[in-house]
């Protein structure tokens, strides 16, 4: 089991500096401070950040798990933060969870593999109701920190086989809303 904490923007919370070695170190300080195994770096819009990054920390920081990924916002009515999915990008495809959820469209559901039943910054979201519909969806329950500042990273977190993902990827491919 790994401790991975798959919902931060690390990079928004400081200010969009460049993934330089000195900027993924500052972030994996952060993680290690929090005894996790690694996290997801999940900046809006952006993938650039996750992907520079997770490359720099595989060489030169290899004790900690950097995951790429992106959080992506949807179409539809209703505020922005109502109508995102949060994508990772393993090596044997993309896995997308629904973030915070509070728009329950049953065909965004069906393009998710997980769905968060817990979220630090958002503790309106209805836990209870995330909770039923991953399991009568059989998504995968997720909580995470939704970190917009480093301290925050892993203030919850996963306990979870990087396979249990990776088997979900592969039973039910989806093609990445973001460019990669
Ligand atoms: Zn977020």
């Amino acid at each position: 089991m790994l401790k991975l904490d798959l919902h931060t923007h690390p990079f928004e919370a400081m200010g969009f500096p460049k993934p330089t070695y000195d900027a993924v170190e500052h972030v994996v300080m952060a993680v290690k401070r929090r005894g996790l195994d690694g996290i997801a770096i999940t900046e809006h819009d952006n993938p650039r950040y996750g992907l520079e990054a997770a490359k720099i920390a595989k060489e030169y920081f290899p004790e900690v798990l950097i995951i790429p990924g992106c959080e992506v916002q949807l179409g539809g009515v209703g505020p922005s933060y109502h109508r995102q999915v949060v994508e990772l990008y393993l090596e044997c495809g993309v896995f997308r969870f629904m973030a915070h959820p509070y728009d329950y469209r049953p065909e965004i559901l069906a393009s998710c593999h997980g769905i968060e039943v817990e979220n630090a910054l958002h503790s309106s979201m209805n836990t209870s109701l995330a909770r039923e519909l991953a399991e009568k969806l059989e998504l995968i329950a997720l909580r995470n920190s939704d970190a917009h500042r480093l301290q925050d990273i892993g203030l919850l977190y996963n306990e979870v086989e990087l396979e249990l993902l990776e088997e979900a990827v592969l039973k039910k491919r989806l093609p990445s809303k973001t460019t990669i």
